[in-house]
Order: C-alpha cells, then sequence, then structure tokens
C-alpha cells in the first residue's frame, strides 16, 4: 500500500467530510443490481465500450486518487502498469490535447489498460471504478456490443447532486495540495500525473 495515498485519501474523508467511496457509487451499483435481476447485463459482449471504439473515460483528482487507492491496496501499481498505460498513452496520443473551441477539448477513445477482453471484461472493483464506467449500461436483455446501451444521464446527474458540494471541496483540495493543474483527465494521464505529484511529497 502507498501510505502517502492512503494518508491524503483518509484525510479527505475525516477533514473534508467527503463520503467513502463505496457510499458515494451506492446509487449506480444499485442501478446495475437491478438492471442483472431484469437479466439486463453485458455477458453476450465482448466489452466494446472499454474499447478505443468508444471509451474515453476521463477521471477527475478524487476518482483518480480512489483507482490509485484501489490498484495499490491490490499490488498493482507496479512498473508493469506504469509501462502499460504509456504505451495506451503513446498509442492514442492521450496527452496531446486538441482545442475544439470555446474552451473544450477533444475527446480522445483508447482501450483502457484494465479492460480484459470479453464479457465481466473490468478488472476494477465497482466500488472504485469510475462513475461514467458505473452509469454506461445496457438498457435490454440481450443487448451486446453498443446495439442498445447509454449513458443514462439522469442517474449520474442524481448521484452528482447528492456528492457535488463536498466532491468540489476535495477535488480543491487535491489541486491546491498536490498542484495540479487539471481538472480531468484521461484515466492512464491522470493516474501517472498524480502518482508523480504523490511521490514528490
Ligand atoms: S454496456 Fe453494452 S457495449 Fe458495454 S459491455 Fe455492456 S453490452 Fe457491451
Ligand atoms: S475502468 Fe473498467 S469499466 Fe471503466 S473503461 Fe476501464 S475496463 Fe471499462
Amino acid at each position: 500500500m502507498n501510505e502517502k495515498a492512503e494518508k491524503l485519501y483518509t484525510q479527505l474523508i475525516s477533514d473534508k467530510g467527503l463520503p467513502g467511496n463505496e457510499e458515494r457509487r451506492s446509487v449506480l451499483n444499485e442501478n446495475m443490481e437491478n438492471l442483472l435481476s431484469r437479466d439486463i447485463n453485458c455477458f453476450s459482449c465482448t466489452g466494446l465500450c472499454c474499447t478505443f471504439v468508444s471509451n474515453s473515460m476521463q477521471t477527475d483528482p478524487i476518482q483518480t486518487l480512489e483507482l490509485y487507492t484501489f490498484l495499490n491496496k491490490n499490488e498493482r501499481w507496479n512498473e508493469d502498469l506504469i509501462s502499460d498505460l504509456n504505451e495506451v498513452i503513446r498509442n492514442n496520443r492521450l496527452d496531446y490535447e486538441i482545442q475544439t473551441g470555446l474552451g473544450s477539448t477533444f475527446r480522445r477513445t483508447y482501450t483502457c489498460p484494465f479492460f480484459n477482453r470479453g464479457p465481466k471484461g473490468c478488472s476494477i472493483d465497482p466500488e472504485w471504478k469510475p462513475f461514467g464506467c458505473l452509469g454506461f449500461n445496457a438498457r435490454s436483455p440481450g443487448a451486446s456490443e453498443g446495439s442498445d446501451c447509454t449513458s443514462d444521464m439522469e442517474l449520474l446527474e442524481r448521484r452528482e447532486d447528492l456528492y457535488e458540494e463536498k466532491e468540489e471541496i476535495s477535488n480543491n483540495y487535491l489541486k491546491e495540495y498536490l498542484g495540479l493543474d487539471w481538472d480531468k483527465l484521461p484515466m492512464p494521464v491522470a493516474l501517472l500525473r498524480l502518482d508523480e505529484k504523490i511521490k514528490s511529497l
């Protein structure tokens, strides 16, 4: 376990009042359980939404710290993973931003480094996954390869409304404390930038 990361995360919960990772994902995970009970699942899909075909997931500092904490807890943060993250960044030019005007940037797609091919391909536990991943699901039984899948924006907004204030305080604290100059980045870039800052503490 990375003690500096663990201490920082504990600080967000105890000093900044941030509800824990599991609680802040509970509405999303309850929704997934509900879908499963109605036979709506991803079992017949290759996991297309986690590949370069449609994945452009980005994480803010808190979600990145949570993912980093999960990887460290499970002894998965190592040189092999760092090399994989760098390869994904290089192959998909994730560290190169394209401005699209009005202050927004083009979101590049990439195959997630935590994806193992096939159904149930994500190797991150649901309590630690990015919100956007949990909010993207099949909508009907038998859906596969994105045939009837979507981001449940209403549900994602409901989750955000519940925790927006506390998450903003914690994100701002992390940005200031670690000197982060970004709000959201593709997961591989966000993880490496966070690692660099945490190591220098
Ligand atoms: S959400 Fe859709 S595209 Fe993604 S794994 Fe499930 S069925 Fe496949
Ligand atoms: S974290 Fe998991 S669900 Fe999200 S893009 Fe990566 S493999 Fe897919």
